[in-house]
C-alpha cells in the first residue's frame, strides 16, 4: 500500500512519524511546497529573533525523512487530485499514484489588502509571518536594516511578529480595525491588560484603523486606512488571518466547507482520502460548531487519529478544543473553550487580584471557556471538567478561585 501525504507541516509529520511507529513499513510519500525539512511554525519567531541560527525550527531533525525511511519531495505543489484513477498531480509536470491519500496542507494567511506597488523586480513587496520562505524574506529584509515595520492585525500571529520585530531592534506600529487587540482569542479585559504590557515595550498601537491598500513605486511603502489616513513603513507584514489550503482540491470532488469535511474518522467523502490539522473542518467539542482548529495540539491530534485509521485501528476523533497560550507575553496566559463571541455565555465569573485574572464563561452549568492570566493554578482541574463538559453549578465559585480540585471533588461526593 503507498500511502501519499500532502504538507509536511506538523500534521504532516505526525502522520507519518506515527504509521513508522504503528509499524508500517512501506511507502509512505511526503509532499511539500516548502524548500525546507519539515519545520515547526510556532518556532519561526525563534528563528527570526536568532537572525535564522537556531536549528530548533527543524524540530524534528533536518534528517526526518530519512531517518524514517520516508520519500519526501520539497518544493513541490500538488495541483490537483484524480480520485477515480488515484492520482495526483505536481507543479512540475509530475503525477504519483496512491493507495491512501492524506491532506495535510494546512493553511495559509489571508490578505484582504489591495497592492498597488509597481513593479517589484524580483523583491518581496510586503511580508507575511506563515511559512518559513515568508519568514526567510521578512529576515533578509530586516538584515539589509529596515527601522520601522508596520503589522496590519493584532491577532495571534500579528502580535508575535510584532512583539518580536520589536524585541531585534525595530520601531514597530500594529494596525487593527477592532478596537483591541486579540479579539477573537481574549476577553475585553484581558486585551487591556496586555495592550499595556504591548505598549511598554514600545510597540505602537493603532486601534479602530483598518488598512485597505498598500501603495510603492516598487514595494510597499505606505498604507492607506478606511480613513485615508496614511502610515509610511520600511517593510509591511500582512497578520490578516488564515484560511484552509484548499485550492487544488477544486474540482476533485474532495467536500469542502470552511475546511476540508471530515467524519469522525476524519475521513472525506471520498474513500481512502483523509484530511487533518490547519486544512479540517472539525466538529468543537465545547460548542459543537465545525471550523478547522488552526493550533498546534489539534493538528498533532488528528494527524495520530489518521495514521490509526489507516492502520485500520477505526478509532474515532473526539473533536477539537480550542486553547492559545500567549507565552511571548512572559506571563502565564491561557484561555481555552469557545472563541470569544462564538457563544453567549449564560454567566460569565470573573477575579482579579492586581495582576492575576481569572475567568470562566458558563452555558448551560457546563464551562464554555475559561481564561487565566497571571496565575495557572487548578488550569488541569479546570480543563477537565471542560473537556469532559461536567456540570459545574456547585462548584463554579471555588473553581474560580483555583482552589478546589480533583481530590476535593472526590472526597466531598465520598461524604455525600
Ligand atoms: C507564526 C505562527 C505561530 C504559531 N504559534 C502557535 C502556537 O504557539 N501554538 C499553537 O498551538 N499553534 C501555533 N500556530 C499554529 C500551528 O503552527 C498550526 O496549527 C500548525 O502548523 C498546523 O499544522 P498543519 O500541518 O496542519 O499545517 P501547516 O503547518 O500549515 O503545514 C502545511 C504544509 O503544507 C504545505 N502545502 C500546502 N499546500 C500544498 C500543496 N498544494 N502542495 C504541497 N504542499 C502544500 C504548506 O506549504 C505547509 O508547509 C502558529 C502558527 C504560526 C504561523
Amino acid at each position: 500500500m503507498d500511502i501519499v501525504i500532502v504538507g509536511a507541516g506538523p500534521a504532516g509529520v505526525t502522520v507519518a512519524e506515527t504509521l513508522r511507529e504503528l509499524g508500517y513499513d512501506a511507502e509512505i510519500t511526503m509532499l511539500s511546497k516548502e524548500p525546507f525539512p519539515p519545520y515547526s511554525p510556532p518556532l519561526m519567531a525563534d528563528y527570526l529573533e536568532t537572525s535564522g541560527k537556531s536549528k530548533l525550527i527543524f524540530w524534528k531533525g533536518s534528517d526526518f525523512a530519512e531517518k524514517h525511511d520516508i520519500r519526501l519531495k520539497t518544493g513541490v505543489e500538488v495541483v490537483g487530485i484524480s480520485p477515480s484513477s488515484k492520482r495526483i498531480h505536481l507543479s512540475d509536470g509530475g503525477e504519483i499514484g496512491y493507495d491512501k491519500l492524506v491532506i495535510a496542507s494546512g493553511s495559509k494567511m489571508w490578505i484582504p489588502l489591495e497592492c498597488r506597488c509597481g513593479e517589484a523586480k524580483g523583491r518581496v513587496q510586503y511580508y507575511n509571518f506563515k511559512s518559513l520562505s515568508a519568514v526567510s524574506h521578512l529576515l533578509k529584509e530586516v538584515q539589509k536594516g529596515a527601522n520601522k515595520a508596520v503589522v496590519v492585525g493584532a491577532g495571534f500571529i500579528g502580535m508575535e511578529i510584532a512583539i518580536t520585530l520589536r524585541r531585534i531592534g525595530l520601531e514597530v506600529l500594529v494596525v487593527e480595525m477592532q478596537d483591541r487587540i486579540l479579539p477573537r482569542m481574549v476577553s475585553r479585559e484581558t486585551s487591556r491588560y496586555l495592550e499595556n504590557i504591548v505598549r511598554d515595550l514600545g510597540i505602537e498601537l493603532l486601534l479602530n484603523s483598518r488598512g485597505v491598500m498598500l501603495k510603492g513605486e516598487e514595494v510597499a511603502e505606505e498604507l492607506l486606512l478606511g480613513d485615508g489616513r496614511s502610515i509610511k513603513g520600511d517593510l509591511f507584514i500582512a497578520a490578516t488571518g488564515v484560511r484552509p489550503n484548499v485550492e487544488f482540491l477544486k474540482d476533485s470532488g474532495i467536500e469542502v466547507g470552511r475546511g476540508i469535511s471530515v467524519n469522525e474518522y476524519l475521513e472525506t467523502n471520498i474513500p481512502d482520502i483523509y484530511a487533518c490539522g490547519d486544512v479540517a473542518n472539525v466538529r468543537d467539542i465545547v460548542t459543537g460548531n465545525a471550523y478547522p482548529h488552526a493550533i498546534y495540539p489539534e493538528a498533532i491530534h488528528q494527524g495520530k487519529t489518521v495514521a490509526l485509521n489507516i492502520m485500520g485501528y477505526r478509532k474515532p476523533y473526539d473533536g477539537g478544543l480550542n486553547m492559545n497560550s500567549l507565552y511571548h507575553f512572559h506571563l502565564p496566559l491561557i484561555s481555552e473553550g469557545a472563541m470569544v463571541g462564538e457563544v453567549e455565555p449564560d454567566e460569565t465569573l470573573f477575579y482579579e487580584d492586581g495582576s492575576v485574572m481569572r475567568k470562566i464563561d458558563i452555558k448551560d452549568e457546563k464551562i464554555l471557556r475559561f481564561e487565566l492570566v497571571g496565575d495557572k493554578k487548578g488550569i488541569g482541574f479546570l480543563h477537565t471538567l471542560l473537556v469532559k463538559r461536567e456540570n459545574v453549578d456547585r462548584i463554579k465559585d471555588r473553581i474560580l478561585l483555583g482552589k478546589y480540585n480533583h481530590a476535593h471533588l472526590i472526597l466531598e461526593t465520598l461524604s455525600h
